[in-house]
């Protein structure tokens, strides 16, 4: 990885804990419709409900409590008591209101490596929940740009790197996602790093293994430092 500029480090389970925290909220909404129907199958509808939802909402916890009240609605057959309503909404604003639990060495990694490269957060999620999370953080002074992203596709990297003024040989992207945060930034010409976090949602899973000149899989993200220093 010579020729490196810019890095831009996905957040959700690259920076911070995010996913254990929806998988917190999915349990407990299970179990308030179990009456209804087994729990893996109101998990299995919930999901249905948010993927049929994210072209309309978009990634985040605003769109998963719509959904949460979606689900409700159609496994009751509308039969619903405004209390599993409003707890459905409470699930989801606890999970707005979660504390922010860095990962294991992110803070010497970006210390590390901020005075050599552009550091950059490309993410996905709410603009105002993912500003928050930055700020709770304490790690915005690392950052250089942050980018709040709609989707993680190959012409929304390319909209970054033309944002940041960066070819894709100079840009090196880092995250637990191989789907959102590996593959794309392959195809563009950019350099990759995929950091495994122990719960991946499934909408993120790929079947296949990644295996390009320009990829690189560390086991945690401080393994990216004798790559480049
Ligand atoms: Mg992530």
């Amino acid at each position: 990885m010579t020729n490196i500029k810019v890095i831009a480090f996905d957040a959700d389970d690259t920076l911070w804990v995010n996913e254990p925290y929806f998988r917190e909220a999915e349990e407990k909404f299970c179990a308030l419709l179990e009456d209804y129907l087994p729990l893996h199958s109101v998990a299995n509808e919930l999901f249905k409900t948010e993927i049929r939802n994210l072209p309309l909402y978009g990634y985040g916890i605003k769109g998963f409590m719509l959904s949460m009240i979606e689900t409700i609605l159609e496994v009751t057959e509308g039969t619903a008591s405004l209390e599993m309503i409003s707890k459905a909404i409470q699930y989801g604003k606890e999970q707005l209101n979660k504390p922010i639990e860095l990962l294991d060495g992110i803070e010497l990694v970006l210390e590390t490596l901020k005075g050599d490269y552009r550091l950059v957060v490309a993410t996905k999620g709410d603009l105002l929940d993912q500003e928050r999370k930055l700020q709770k953080s304490g790690l915005e002074k690392y950052f250089h740009h942050i980018e709040i992203m709609s989707d993680k596709q190959e012409k929304d990297y390319l909209k970054l790197l033309k944002h940041l003024d960066c070819k894709p040989e100079n840009f090196l992207m880092i995250g637990n996602s191989l789907k959102s945060d590996v593959l794309p930034v392959l195809q563009i010409g950019g350099h990759a790093v995929h950091v495994p976090f122990h719960t991946t949602w499934a909408h993120e899973e790929i079947e296949n293994n990644v295996e390009h000149e320009n990829f690189t899989p560390v086991q945690t993200i401080s393994d990216i430092l004798p790559l480049l220093k």
